[in-house]
């Protein structure tokens, strides 16, 4: 038998009773979709999909101020590459379109690149758009302190970075919760450890496994999640344990420390999350864009810094999109009325559309109608 096929015949074996579970990484959403696992679960046991994409729950306010930016002559607006296709607050406004109009936008593979690209344009303003969670945050704290210590006047960060325990919490805290235990994501909890979401399991008695992202993973996260609350024993448990360690890594950790301070932020979707983001020291603070270029967008004053309280008026995107809820957990993409007609990678209308984790990405792209059954192509069942 093979591993997976024992896993399953575990999970089967230990559900008694009715149990919802949330993945909260989008890369653990594109596996799940990918291999059909949430078509396998036993009877009772419901797996929802969480906010765990870091594109997606950037809000549209931010992405109204990168393309203020990009709009100016005098700026180089660079990001990762899903960025360049998410709409702002307007439809169908995104970055490429910018670029097309004119804009200076470019690609970045890694935020260390815009080094590069302040040295080649000493001219110019070269600002660095910083999403993601605390698997990329690292990366962008090496940036700000690299450019500090090289003086360099012509960098900086748009920062949006968010922090996903504090998510967890606004999501078991919601009216008409659901989630009675999580699969946290294993690649936060390479750098963060587990200790992070020890209050998180004990206050609010949940599990929370750190799962990883290949079938045998999941299915090893959502087992151990299982005896755990057949058992009302909720605990932090690493079900990772070849990639995670208790304490994460702690030169990351240490350099997250060194850069950032926790912020409340608002997450599209979800709106202002306590503690749920990652805003620039006083020390950093030069290499702040909202305060470099002051009231060039419609941000609130402090977003994204370390006294940051804003978050009114951040849409979630075209009304047609329900994106929210999908980041949520209170829908699937499916049950978008735009999913796979108005609303297609092609031609996106919200971000879980056009993110390499976004959730309507993963039904699209495995679900649709000429999508071969995921179910069958599961990998050695
Ligand atoms: S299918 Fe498109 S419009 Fe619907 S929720 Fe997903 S991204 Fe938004």
């Amino acid at each position: 038998m093979s591993r997976v096929a024992e896993l399953a015949e575990r999970l089967r074996a230990s559900v008694t009773r009715p149990w919802t579970l949330m993945e909260v990484c989008g890369g653990q959403t594109h596996a799940i979709v990918r291999w059909g696992l949430d078509q396998l679960l036993p009877e009772g046991l419901r797996l929802i999909h969480g906010p765990g994409c870091p594109v997606c729950v950037t809000p549209a306010a931010t992405l109204d101020a990168a393309l203020a930016l990009a709009r100016r002559p005098d700026v180089i607006l660079c990001s990762y590459g899903d960025m360049l296709r998410v709409p702002g607050s307007a439809p169908g406004d995104d970055l490429l379109g910018a670029r097309a109009a004119g804009g200076d936008v470019r690609l970045l593979t890694s935020p260390l690149q815009a080094i590069g690209l302040a040295r080649e344009n000493p001219g110019r303003q070269v600002v660095f758009l910083a999403v993601g969670f605390e698997t990329t945050a690292p990366a962008t704290a090496l940036l700000a302190r690299q450019a500090l210590s090289l003086g360099l006047s012509n960098l900086s960060l748009l920062n949006a970075h968010v922090r996903v325990p504090p998510a967890m919490a606004a999501i078991l805290e919601a009216p008409g919760n659901q989630v009675q235990g999580f699969l946290a994501a294993g690649h936060v909890c390479t750098v963060m450890g587990l200790q992070e979401l020890e209050p998180l399991a004990a206050g609010h008695g949940v599990p929370v496994v750190a799962t990883g992202f290949e079938p045998e993973d999941l299915l090893l996260g959502l087992w151990r999640c299982v005896q755990l609350l057949e058992a009302g024993t909720p605990a932090v448990v690493n079900a990772y344990g070849q990639v995670v360690r208790e304490h994460g890594n702690p030169g990351a950790r240490a350099l997250l420390e060194e850069v950032f301070a926790v912020v409340d932020q608002p997450w599209r979707g979800l709106g202002v999350i306590p503690g749920g983001g990652l805003g620039l020291r006083p020390a950093y603070a030069d290499l702040d864009a909202r305060r470099r270029f002051g009231g060039f967008c419609g941000e609130a004053p402090g977003f994204g810094g370390v006294n940051s309280t804003s978050g009114d008026g951040f849409g979630d995107g075209p009304s047609a999109c329900i994106a929210g809820q999908i980041l949520q957990g209170r829908a699937v993409p499916t049950d978008c009325p735009a999913f796979g007609g108005r609303c297609r990678p092609e031609h996106p209308l919200g971000a879980p559309m056009v993110s390499s984790e976004g959730a309507c990405a993963a039904y699209h792209r495995y679900r649709s109608a000429e999508a071969t059954t995921v179910a069958a192509a599961a990998p050695a069942l």
